[in-house]
């Protein structure tokens, strides 16, 4: 397969060499759409990521490859690598995890068969959020978050964008804070899929398994140890080590977590869309050079 970005890069070579892994700044390896919970339909997704010099884009819908289609001919347009990728929730230790797949075929069966039973229960469980927030005196966010949502996964963030639309809050962090957080009146105890099930649907379909985020889940150090090993013992290949604005001191944490277990470390923005102002596509720091990036998985393979 050709390299469509080997133009762009013979180019940036003959100007200044790049130092090592420097190139992770051409990498965003996590991002949604429409398809999910982001603002941009996949296409604006790639032409955003196009003009702020990603040149190696991973989109990652919340259990949902359908924008896939959309944004890989945008990209093919733009001489942009778009990586097929989809970010699978999971229930580990009843708590929510979330393992990207990166490099996978979209077509896949068990996948997809894993993200029907997903994407049902998502839907149920946006019916009970809307029957628990009616319930405290909130009628008709259901519907509002299903018509933002509109062919797309309907997630929380639809809900929360629900409840500032109806004057309830100030933003959308504010509406997590006050509705849809855990043990909040919003909040929806859900199973989703089992860590080994997912690992294996990522797996099957040829692509790498990564472990998102992991200082988002609120847990302590050993808590996510055990979550790492976990995930590494069911098959988990990679882990986020740098996530949208994070920390030095979680770039640091994320990288000995990659060491500890042999993890490969990936990276992605988690971006949503130009209403989060704070976050900047294409704003990546590089990965820490002693880790090898997730992308040599794929990119040896051609
Ligand atoms: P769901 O998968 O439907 O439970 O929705 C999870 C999504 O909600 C995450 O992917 C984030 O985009 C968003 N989210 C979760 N917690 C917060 C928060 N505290 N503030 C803003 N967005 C959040
Ligand atoms: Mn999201
Ligand atoms: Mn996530
Ligand atoms: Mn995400």
């Amino acid at each position: 397969m050709s390299k469509p970005w080997g133009r762009t890069n013979a180019g940036r070579e003959a100007d200044r060499p790049l130092p090592k892994h420097s190139n992770t700044l051409l990498y965003d390896l996590h991002a949604h759409s429409t398809a999910s919970d982001g603002t941009l339909a996949p296409a604006e997704l790639v032409r955003a990521a196009a003009t702020s010099g990603i040149l190696n884009l991973a989109l990652t819908d919340h259990d949902s490859v359908a924008g896939l289609a959309e944004a890989a001919t945008a990209a093919a347009e733009l001489g942009l690598q778009l990586v097929p990728g989809v970010e699978l929730s999971v229930t580990w230790e009843s708590r929510t995890i979330h393992v990207v797949g990166l490099n996978i075929d979209a077509g896949h069966t068990g996948l997809n068969e894993g993200m029907r039973r997903l994407q049902e229960t998502r839907s149920e469980r946006a019916q009970e959020i809307g029957r628990r927030l009616e319930k405290k005196g909130i009628p008709g966010t259901f519907e509002i978050a299903a018509a933002l949502a509109g062919a797309g996964m309907v997630t929380r963030t639809h809900f929360a964008r629900a409840l500032v639309q109806l004057g309830h809050a100030a933003s959308v962090r504010d509406v997590f804070d006050k509705f849809l957080a855990q043990g909040k009146p919003g909040y929806v105890p859900t199973v989703w899929a089992e860590m080994a099930a997912a690992v294996g649907w990522i797996v099957d379909a040829g692509g790498v398994a990564v472990l998102a985020h992991p200082q988002r889940y609120k847990m302590t150090g050993s808590w996510i140890r055990r979550l790492t090993g976990d995930f590494k013992a069911a098959g988990g290949q990679a882990v986020e080590v740098i996530s949208g604005n994070a920390t030095l001191s979680d770039i640091q944490t994320n990288a000995a977590l990659a060491q500890r277990y042999e993890l490969l470390a990936s990276v992605g923005s988690d971006y949503h869309g130009p209403e989060q102002v704070w976050l900047k596509l294409g704003k990546i720091p590089p990965l820490p050079a002693a880790l090898t990036p997730v992308w040599t998985r794929w990119e040896t393979e051609r």
